[in-house]
């Protein structure tokens, strides 16, 4: 098979004297913490990668902006050089390899049959499948073709990107090229779906390390999604959640409201309806880089159902109400007072505070025998 550049920094970067054991733990500890994977699974990773069983990954793009690869291009635990050398075996991607034309697609091909039944299959963006597949062609194949030829033989297949995973803006309303996800092409074989425009790259390194490593697919929901990644809303962990259940909200951009931070619903935010984790894994790896976090409603880019179809700033119905508009049904012991416990209390302080006034008495009384004067039990006097 041709040798990528990759494949040759790849090679490099284990042969080189300076990359020792300790980094390489370092980058499988740093990639296995930042997927939620417990710490074992970082020895695990450098255990698998030690022994040459990097997993090879082919990723084929469509109808796309590159906006994925661009976001899994500014992780940093791992970085990508570090994701893509030293963990998987990155085999094909038009973006980051060298080849191309004949050249890639035989490298392709050799990667899918020296691998076959056991690469990584990542799909970004959405395959258009009206009129035979026509808008998308690569090596004179339809994106159809390509992508059921792949799915065929691979071990595990990746949708990375709303695009891929459901179409995307690709198949906004008139979708005239008749886009769709991958999931819809390769009806009745298990797809990972990673949502989002762009997808967060911590969801799917998460899942394809545990695959790699592992060779098993995390917990997934009914649209492919894994459920540690999507199990939730945006708005059960929004740091704007408390202003929401408060009612203070921004009424305008550049509002007041919106100055101190308050919840952006009625600037059309779709956190209630939006199942992520980018209120909690933000994008770049800097702190508060998401939507919300620099002041925008979440658009709901995850779902189907919202983006691209509703208004970016139309208001949406909220179908889980959750506090202070209703409260879960507990009904907590509050810890009342029965009158038989007052009166045991009462007996008891009293015998404290008589025994406290006899106990000053008798400190007050003087050696001659002369009693002090009687006054306020000790501890209740202005002088204590
Ligand atoms: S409506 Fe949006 S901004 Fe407000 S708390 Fe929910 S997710 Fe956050």
């Amino acid at each position: 098979m041709p040798l990528t550049t990759l494949d040759l920094v790849s090679r490099a970067r284990w042969t080189d004297p300076s990359f020792d054991r300790r980094d390489f733990l370092r980058v499988c500890s740093l990639a296995a913490a930042a997927v939620g994977l417990p710490a074992t699974a970082g020895e695990a990773f450098a255990a698998s990668a030690a022994q040459g069983r990097r997993p090879s990954v082919i990723w084929l793009s469509f109808q796309e902006c590159t906006g994925c690869t661009e976001t899994l291009l500014r992780t940093t635990k791992p970085a990508l050089d570090e994701l893509i050398l030293d963990l998987i075996s990155l085999d094909y991607h038009e973006a980051l390899m060298v080849p191309s034309g004949k050249l890639a697609e035989e490298v392709r091909y050799k990667a899918m049959e020296a691998n076959k039944g056991k690469f990584i299959l990542v799909v970004e963006g959405a395959i258009p499948a009206k009129d035979g597949g026509i808008y998308c062609k690569i090596g004179g194949k339809t994106a159809v073709d390509i992508l059921t030829e792949a799915a065929e033989m691979a071990g595990a297949i990746i949708a990375i990107g709303s695009c891929a995973s459901w179409g995307g803006v690709p198949s906004a309303e008139p979708n005239p090229t008749g886009a769709t996800g991958a999931p819809m092409i390769l009806k009745g074989k298990t797809v990972v779906t990673i949502p989002g425009c762009p997808a967060n790259p911590y969801n799917f390194l998460g899942t394809a390390l545990q695959y790699a490593t592992f060779g098993t697919l995390p917990a997934l929901d009914e649209l492919g999604r894994p459920m540690w990644a999507y199990g939730r809303t945006i708005h059960e962990h929004c740091p704007r959640r408390a202003h929401f259940d408060a009612g203070r909200f921004a009424q305008q951009f550049g509002d007041e409201g919106h100055r101190q931070g308050y919840c952006l619903y009625k600037l059309g935010c779709k956190g209630p309806a939006t199942h992520a984790s980018c209120a909690t894994q933000h994008f770049g790896d800097i702190d508060g880089a998401w939507p919300i976090g620099i002041g925008h409603p979440c658009f709901g880019c995850t779902e189907e159902a919202l983006a691209f179809r509703v208004p970016l700033h139309q208001t949406i119905e909220i179908e889980r109400p959750a506090p202070p508009d209703t409260y879960p049904p507990i009904h907590a012991e509050h810890g009342g007072v029965s009158p038989v416990a007052t009166g045991v209390a009462g007996l008891v302080g009293g015998a404290l505070l008589t025994a406290g006034y006899m106990a000053s008495k008798s400190l007050g009384r003087k050696d001659d025998g002369e009693a002090a004067p009687p006054g306020p039990p000790a501890g209740t006097r202005k002088e204590d």
